[in-house]
């Protein structure tokens, strides 16, 4: 018998086994995957205080962002400039990996190849099945489990946890190229429809080129790459044009008896952009301590963990909701009112406003100052939530 079993490899369950592990829990993290931060489909932007905030090393910082040119659909071109670094881009399998080391030095055990398949609540404890090529079929028992398995539901589903209704699709490729440009993020129906795409310098000579868009994400960043490095779409392979589901939230149900679910396996993403890391890192920490404060006297009925999903609601909740509605606002603006939103960038005021309340990883604030100042009747409406 286990203390904790952590399902998924990714930063939200890295960090939640190195937070009990290091709380003097015994815990097993099973991760498909043979390796920690293999085949990962991120851009790895961070904002800037998550490192400060979650203890993180930042020897897999790439690059930093302190402005960003943005670009609309016809072509009008702006920067902005935040006067100091509100993001870092990161290496994600170093990330990762950073994330696993710390885990591992704390006492977790970590099992890669072994992917997760049934999940059984025993009453008094949690029976999970796993299959690995190496050892095969088998089966472990715990106090808790933790599913942090990023976009898959299937065990959420045997065990009657919730799982998101709404999602969009994000697609990337990183290119050997030289971006002269700086930071870039695109806007327009012919671009990203219902979002927006984005290209960033990671090193001196290669960029990541990416975007979320309704549908089709990978049919729109090919038509993105054919259009700024045309030389490049024929060397890449069509498979290299990868693209991924991103959970939009929030969700209830996020724990059920012996279980509670952290990272986007409880769709805890940021709505607005689809990063999902600063929110999972932050929702693994409220679940390790639910997970610390119950352990002693073995309280994990649904009443005691109740007050899991209630601390991150409260956390993030609103994020969620008016990032999810600004989102889908401005995605159906057309492509003349998106037009007339970069006129008032220009001349509003909006930029001081921004610079004074924005921030990477909290957007609620300055998403309804902006609306308040748009004269587009539909973003009004933001200002009532
Ligand atoms: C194109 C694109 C760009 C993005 N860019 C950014 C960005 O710049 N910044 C940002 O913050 N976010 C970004 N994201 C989102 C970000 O990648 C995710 O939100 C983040 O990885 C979620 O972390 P997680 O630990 O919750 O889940 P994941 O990182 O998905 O980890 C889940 C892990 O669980 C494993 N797993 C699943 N099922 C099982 C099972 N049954 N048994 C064992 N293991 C299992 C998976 O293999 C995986 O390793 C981007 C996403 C996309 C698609």
């Amino acid at each position: 018998m286990n203390d904790v079993i952590v399902i998924g490899g990714g930063p939200s369950g890295l960090h939640t086994a190195g937070l009990l592990a290091d709380s003097g829990l015994d815990v097993k993290l099973f991760e498909k995957k043979n390796r920690i931060g293999e085949d990962i489909l991120c851009t790895g932007i961070i904002g800037k205080e998550a490192f400060e905030r979650f203890g993180l090393k930042e020897d897999s910082i790439l690059s930093e962002l302190a402005y960003m040119n943005m670009v609309s659909p016809s072509g009008t071109s702006l920067r902005y400039d935040h006067g100091k670094v509100f993001a870092c881009v990161v290496d994600r399998k170093k990330f990762d990996l950073n994330l696993a080391h710390k885990a591992l030095s704390c006492g977790a055990q970590i099992f890669t190849g072994t992917r997760v398949e049934n999940i059984r609540n025993a009453g008094d404890y949690i029976e999970v099945s796993s299959f690995s090529k190496k050892r095969g079929e088998t089966r472990h028992r715990a106090k808790i489990a933790v599913l942090a398995t990023g976009i898959e539901y299937c065990l959420h589903k045997k065990i009657g946890l919730g799982y998101p209704k709404n999602y969009i699709n994000g697609a990337q490729v990183e290119l050997d190229v030289i971006n002269g440009e700086g930071p870039l993020i695109m806007v327009g129906s012919k671009v990203a429809p219902g979002a927006f795409a984005w290209n960033i310098p990671v090193r001196k000579n290669r960029t990541r080129l990416g975007l979320i868009t309704e549908k089709d994400a990978a049919f729109y960043l090919k038509k993105l790459v054919s259009s700024l490095y045309p030389e490049k779409v024929t060397a890449l392979e069509s498979e290299q044009f990868l693209s991924k589901i991103i959970a939009q939230g929030p969700v209830s149900k996020t724990y059920s008896h012996r279980v509670i679910a952290v990272g986007e396996a409880a769709a805890q993403v940021k709505t607005t952009t689809g990063g999902g890391i600063y929110y999972g890192l932050l929702c693994s920490k409220i679940a390790a301590e639910t997970i610390l404060r119950k352990f002693p006297t073995d309280s994990f009925e649904l009443s005691d963990l109740s007050e899991y999903e209630r601390s991150w609601k409260k956390a993030i909740k609103r994020e969620l909701l008016v990032g999810y509605f600004a989102r889908r606002t401005c995605g159906r603006l057309g492509d003349k009112e998106v037009e007339k939103l970069f006129q008032l960038a220009k001349t509003n005021g909006v930029f001081p406003l921004i610079r004074e309340r924005g921030k990477f990883d909290w957007q609620v604030d300055l998403i309804l100052e902006l609306a308040k100042k748009a004269s587009i009747p539909s973003l009004k409406t933001l200002i009532k939530i």
